[in-house]
């Protein structure tokens, strides 16, 4: 299997990378566990954060430069290139500054002389897809460098000139090889690192098949596992929802990376049939309204899906769909230009037995649905096997947030899309996977929440009154 950079706004293959060798596998999990015992989780917290705020710094300087990266891998438009590369500086950032805090030793005020000592637990494998090429590493790499484990990271293979970069500029930031790593590994090399003993974790966000391979692959070997996974999620439009604002809500929910997001509004269920009617009028018109284009021009507002490959997969979804009974009322075919670039379109009429019904559609591809009131729209949200995000949109917050809650979902907005920021965990339920990245529940994922009990010198031991 090759890494390459095939670039989606052309078709052409600009770089090629070989995987790594057996041996240099080998030499790298020894680094890496070198480095774990002997320097990273040792070096002190305000140490460890010095080189990952260089690291943001790296990522604010160099942004222009590495978004043409980004683009050039897997088709991203330069404007969101540049916004993920932002998030990803913060996330770094944030990470470092509220580490000292998340990290002091937490007495246990039920049990006098008892406290949990965070320690790291070691080497982590991190499998990451293409679509946030830098946000997907940020979100692992912050956190858990700063909780002072080390990171081996195998990218997507669609993205390879990213994950080069992301290790680049952690090197030039101070954090040593074996602290974080690049493997250009395949499927079975993943198999040897996670079955390796030094390895102590793995995260993986990507498909369901993936997650299912790896985390059983860890399951076998008593590793614990993290799967980030596919969505499908719901933007529920109640009948008091403001019209403008929902519409544009919608649209960056929807169309965000093209739509090639976990927790892109794949789904869209208004709430009566005359709202309907006019929802359905201004999403046709905003969609419709986008020019494609060279990613790296600002101008361009649709920019290709990532691969021929996925387009094909989208073309077939589509096809599927519309022979099972959905009306294609935008778009549905690829657009006549060099790339892969599809265009926008909209699905409706995808009732309970079309194929796509329960699928997730990773791409520029909107199905939108009419209910008569709120419990129809959560159960139609609610009918999906992924549990990721999900939003509700209208006038009455009280009214939002127990809608919000009815959406069986790890995240879910009241009148905003599903986002992810520093501070918010970001992850599901259902077969959206399990654990959470980002927040101090990400944060807490692979740390050893190590137990010491002190009792006085000369105590007598437990249970020696009752023994008499
Ligand atoms: P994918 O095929 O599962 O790839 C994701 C990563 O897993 C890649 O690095 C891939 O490597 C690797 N991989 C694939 N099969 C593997 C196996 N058997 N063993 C070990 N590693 C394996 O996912 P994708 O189609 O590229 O990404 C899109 C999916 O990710 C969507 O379902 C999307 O919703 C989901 N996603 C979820 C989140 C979240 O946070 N919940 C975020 C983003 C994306 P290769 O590239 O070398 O195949």
């Amino acid at each position: 299997m090759a890494y390459l950079t095939t670039n989606p706004a052309t078709g052409k293959v600009e770089r090629e990378f070989e995987t790594i060798t057996d041996a240099q596998l080998t030499a790298i999990l020894e680094e890496s566990e070198d480095c774990f015992r002997n320097d990273w989780s040792k070096r002190s917290i305000a140490d460890r954060a010095a080189a990952i705020h260089r690291a943001a710094d790296i990522i604010r300087d160099e942004q222009e430069a590495i978004a043409a990266i980004m683009s050039r891998d897997m088709g991203k438009l330069v404007g969101q290139a540049i916004g993920e590369l932002q998030l990803s500086a913060a996330i770094l950032d944030y990470y470092a500054d509220t580490a000292a805090g998340f990290l002091t030793p937490k007495p246990l005020p039920d049990a006098p002389g008892a406290t949990l000592h965070a320690q790291p637990l070691g080497i982590l494998l991190a499998v990451e897809p293409w679509n946030f090429p830098f946000f997907q590493l940020a979100r692992v790499v912050g956190p858990q460098l700063m909780v002072g484990n080390v990171v081996i990271a195998k990218h997507a293979s669609n993205v390879p000139q990213c994950a080069l970069t992301f290790e680049s500029v952690m090197r030039r930031a101070g954090v040593p090889a074996g602290a974080y790593s690049n493997i250009f590994a395949t499927t079975d090399q993943v198999g040897t690192v996670i079955d390796d003993p030094r390895v102590r974790g793995v995260t993986l966000t990507g498909s369901e098949k993936a997650g299912a391979a790896v985390a059983e692959r860890a399951a076998r070997n008593l590793k614990k596992s993290v799967l980030e996974l596919g969505g499908s999620d719901a933007m529920i439009v109640l009948e008091d929802a403001p019209f403008e604002a929902t519409v544009m809500n919608a649209m960056v929910g929807k169309m965000n990376n093209a739509g090639q997001s976990c927790v892109a509004t794949k789904r869209m269920i208004v709430v009566g049939e005359e709202r309907g009617k006019q929802f359905l009028e201004a999403m046709t018109a905003a969609m419709a309204s986008l020019k494609a284009g060279d990613p790296l021009d600002p101008a361009t507002t649709l920019a290709p899906v990532s691969s021929e490959g996925a387009l094909q997969g989208l073309l077939r979804q589509i096809e599927a769909a519309r022979a099972g009974g959905a009306t294609v009322t935008l778009g549905g075919s690829r657009i006549d230009r060099g790339g892969s670039y599809l265009e926008p379109t909209i699905l409706t009429d995808v009732k309970p037995d079309n194929p796509v019904y329960r699928q997730e559609i990773f791409g520029p591809v909107l199905t939108f649905h009419v209910v008569p009131d709120e419990a129809s729209a959560i159960a139609l949200a609610n009918d999906v096997p992924f549990g990721l995000g999900g939003s509700v949109f209208t006038a009455d917050l009280e009214r939002g947030e127990r809608v919000a809650l009815a959406i069986e979902s790890g995240m879910a907005f009241v009148n905003g899309p599903t986002w992810s920021t520093p501070q918010m965990p970001f992850g599901g339920v259902k077969n959206s996977g399990y654990g959470r990245e980002l927040s101090q529940l990400g944060f807490g994922e692979f740390v050893n929440w190590k137990l010491v009990a002190i009792a006085p010198a000369g105590a007598m031991p437990p249970g020696a009154d009752a023994a008499g």
